[in-house]
């Protein structure tokens, strides 16, 4: 069975606000009062968060209706929504295929009209990758501008919340209402006149400047590159211009990002023992042999692998070998990203370098599924905003075009992306 949603509660809003009258579908792993929250894991299956992330709040406030928790790939783990406890969710674009991941759920809801918006989250593609692959709006924010507060942490130094939409727009008129600084999650940040993200969205790219890393085009199919360069000629004819530009230390960017975001789960995930959270058992035997048993049970085969091998990145000997080195690599690439935006305002690459895949397809080849990644993972690397909106088919299937800004530059990329949609 293939499922958009795994928790249909409605949460109404205040009845006044910018989002009055919106329905709003929000990733499982964002905390809802009241409300399970399983982040399509086993694990979590009973799990009834005491309070509210700071979003759903914001969503709230503002008088949006919250129609439903989606369905994502286990604790954020993979780039299809296949490997949620609760099965795989469709794509409704693209029959047969996969909605992307992680977020797949949400990008899923808004394609099949079944919310407004949605909630995603991004940390190293699963807001942008399921919005190209079910042909949506997806914003991934600057790092530190949306709080995190109340997100089941995955890879704390790489995620951001972001919104999906039909259209750019209305992507930017979630991103205002859940963006800015909030005192409980320290690494957010003021965004001062950078605000008022909507009003942006205004088509106007006479005179921007768009550089193209070339190593960003490498790998990509033919067919998706062929409709990549069509939406880039339709931006020229619009008054942009065009340059290729280079990013050498992008070719260690999915090595680096998943030696990372594998380091960080496997810290975070610790806390599942099934003594605080977790389906019940009646184990036997010492704690060690308890807590192995509930995670043996509990979590799916992408949620193991990772564990082990960010335990082993980080443990002693191997610390400085992997983790330190990708460190590096990581500034590496934010400096890449500098000297590119010193000669472009925003930089442009197809979303993903492949079509949707087929459902099945990517699921016994693991190292395949993260390569798919390599044009997400370098944005959440170097913490920057990026937006992935249609540019067309191929083949039928949907393909999506992604705008990179600087930090804080969430403005130009709405704008860029909203010249496509004209
Ligand atoms: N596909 C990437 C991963 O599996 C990105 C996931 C995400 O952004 N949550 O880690």
């Amino acid at each position: 069975m293939s499922r958009i949603f795994i928790t249909e509660e409605r949460i109404e809003g205040e009845p006044e606000g910018p989002l009055a009258g919106r329905t709003v579908a929000v990733k499982d792993n964002i905390s809802t009062e009241g409300v399970r929250t399983t982040c399509g894991s086993a694990m979590l299956e009973g799990y009834v968060p005491p309070y509210d992330a700071t979003v759903v709040e914001r969503l709230k406030e503002a008088g949006a209706t919250i129609v439903g928790k989606t369905n994502m790939d286990e604790f954020g783990m993979g780039s299809t929504t296949e490997t949620s406890a609760f099965g795989p969710a469709p794509n409704p674009n693209a029959e047969g295929h996969v909605p992307g991941g992680s977020s797949g759920g949400s990008a899923a809801a808004v394609a099949a009209g079944e919310a407004d918006l949605a909630l995603g989250t991004d940390t190293g593609g699963s807001v942008r990758n399921p919005a190209a692959f079910c042909g949506v709006v997806g914003i991934k924010p600057t790092y530190g501008l949306v709080s995190r507060y109340g997100l089941v942490a995955y890879a704390n130094s790489l995620e951001q919340i972001g919104p999906l939409a039909p259209t750019v727009s209305e992507a930017a008129e979630l991103l205002d209402v859940v963006a800015g600084p909030d005192e409980r999650d320290a690494t957010t940040r003021e965004e001062g006149e950078e605000s008022d993200y909507a009003a942006a969205a205004d088509g106007d790219v006479d005179g921007l400047s768009i550089g193209i890393p070339t190593e960003l085009l490498e790998g990509a199919d033919e067919g998706v590159v062929e409709t990549f360069w069509d939406a880039i000629a339709d931006l020229e004819s619009q008054g942009a211009s065009y340059h290729e530009v280079s990013l050498p230390s992008i070719e260690h960017a999915v090595a680096a990002y998943y030696v990372i975001a594998m380091s960080e789960a496997s810290s975070n995930l610790a806390r599942f023992d099934g003594v605080r959270y977790g389906p019940d058992h009646d184990l036997e035997g010492d704690w060690n042999e308890t807590f192995a048993a509930v995670r043996e049970q509990g979590f799916g085969d992408e949620v193991k692998r990772r564990i082990l091998l960010g335990t082993y990145a980080l443990s002693a000997g191997y610390h400085e070998k992997y983790y330190a080195k990708a460190q590096d690599a990581r500034a590496w690439i934010e400096r890449d990203f500098e000297d590119a935006f010193s000669e472009a305002d925003v930089l442009a690459s197809p979303t993903m370098p492949t079509p949707p895949f087929e459902t099945g397809e990517s699921l016994d080849d693991p190292l395949q599924m993260y390569l798919a990644d390599a044009n997400t993972v370098p944005i959440n690397l170097a913490n920057l905003p990026a937006i992935s909106v249609p540019a067309g088919e191929t083949d039928g299937l949907p393909v999506g075009l992604q705008f990179v800004g600087p930090a804080f530059g969430e403005r130009r990329i709405v704008r860029a992306a909203s010249a496509l949609e004209d």
